[in-house]
């Protein structure tokens, strides 16, 4: 039986959870048809038609489908070229798999911190860097503190609201590095018009239970670049060279999707659009239901980009609101209602300490503040008002 803190778990005896997966189209239907079919494993017509959809969806000419996010991730960091002792900046408030990823490719992370107003990896921050504390030496770009090759900027799109990516794009030009989008969170967001994940030179999504669409777990790889697709889809089949004999010339990895996870995948694509609408209905509802409350800053849109409204967000101060946030995870808790804190900043973690990190005191703030509400795609009406009633009952509600 889940319990209510695993992601897509369904909360019982009447709470409301987090997030949970939407599993309302055709995935029995497309899963059967791989059992029926025979065709359970990690080739099929679902795995093509699923990375067709997400290309066309995206707008990227190639996809590659892969086991989850994190194994997309330690892909993509090869595939553009980050090797062994490079570094990578990345943001610094995110969850964990990007750090890892870069660890996996025996790369560094540099953290970089977020912008107050969106919470997203601040492009000043990025600039400072490269422009400051790096340096070119034979051509090649060096962090003057390590010593290291500087090999990529991977900003992390986090809560489903978009990075500003021009400010990043520009410096990734004139420093000469791709930028390897973290999209694993913000499907169907928009930056300037355009879809995120193709506003890079790659992109990852994840399927995880927990994002905007699932398919229990799984990830995928875009991209423009031919190249790097083949390349991604021969490193994640364990780089076997010939189609028949069992050759291969380098270390590859096992990390494609099933053609069973991919028919999930397929029925959950369908169902995207209507997902995103419910989902920016209900951070719509919560921007008003609790825009007068003191201390309470739900997070905002910026005016270039469109939200797929992921896990909605908001800052609790406590002077103002008169709890902490974590002080209203627990009482809001013990009402059934299941909130969820941010990740411990990347440059606090004890599993990447010792790495360098460009700021870092917003994250810190952000981490320590905020909190992200109930919000699954099917939240009904009433549910949601028995979340935001609870935060203005317990608004104010200080201890003599
Ligand atoms: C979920 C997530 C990932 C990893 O995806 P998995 O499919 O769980 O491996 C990577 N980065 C971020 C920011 C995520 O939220």
């Amino acid at each position: 039986m889940p319990t209510p803190s695993e992601p897509g778990a369904r909360a019982s005896g009447g709470g409301i959870a987090l997030c949970v997966p939407e599993i309302a189209g055709n995935e029995w239907s497309y899963v059967k048809d791989c059992l029926d079919t025979g065709w359970v494993s990690s080739v099929g017509a679902y795995v093509d038609r699923f990375e067709g959809s997400l290309a066309e969806y995206v707008g990227t000419k190639f996809a590659v489908a892969t086991v989850n996010g994190t194994s997309a991730l330690h892909v993509a960091l090869r595939v553009a070229g980050v090797e062994p002792g490079d570094e990578v900046l990345v943001s610094t408030l995110t969850f964990i798999a990007p750090a890892n990823a870069i660890r996996y490719a025996g790369a560094w992370p540099v953290f970089i911190d977020a912008e107050p107003e969106f919470w997203q990896m601040d492009p000043q921050c990025v600039a400072d860097f490269l422009e400051k504390q790096c340096a070119w030496s034979d051509g090649v770009l060096r962090n003057r503190a390590t010593g290291r090759r500087v090999s990529a900027l991977l900003p992390v799109h986090i809560l489903g609201h978009p990075v500003d990516l021009d400010p990043l794009r520009a410096l990734a030009r004139k420093f000469g590095l791709p930028v390897i989008e973290d999209a694993t969170e913000c499907l169907g967001a928009s930056y300037r018009g355009e879809r995120v994940g193709r506003g890079g030179d790659i992109a990852c999504f994840s399927f995880n239970g927990n994002k905007i669409i699932t398919t229990g777990g799984g990830g995928m790889i875009v991209t423009d670049n031919e190249a790097w697709a083949t390349r991604a889809k021969y490193l994640s089949t364990q780089a076997k060279d010939d189609p028949v004999e069992y050759k291969h010339r380098e270390i590859g990895y096992n990390y494609r999707l099933t053609n069973i996870q991919a028919a999930i995948g397929c029925a959950q694509m369908e169902q995207l659009d209507g997902i995103i609408a419910a989902k920016r209905r209900i951070a719509a509802t919560y921007r008003s239901a609790l825009a007068d409350l003191p201390g309470v800053t739900p997070m905002r849109e910026a005016a270039w980009a469109a939200s797929n409204a992921w896990l909605f967000t908001v800052r609790i101060e406590p002077m103002a609101f008169g709890r902490s946030s974590r002080e209203l995870l627990a009482a809001l808790g013990r009402e059934g209602i299941q909130t969820r804190p941010l990740w411990q900043p990347m440059h606090r973690s004890a599993a990447h300490a010792g790495s360098q990190c460009v700021g870092g005191e917003i994250a810190d703030v952000l981490w320590s503040e905020c909190l992200s509400l109930p919000c699954s795609a099917g939240l009904s009406a009433s549910e949601q008002e028995r979340v935001t009633t609870a935060i203005q009952n317990l608004a104010g509600a200080t201890a003599p």
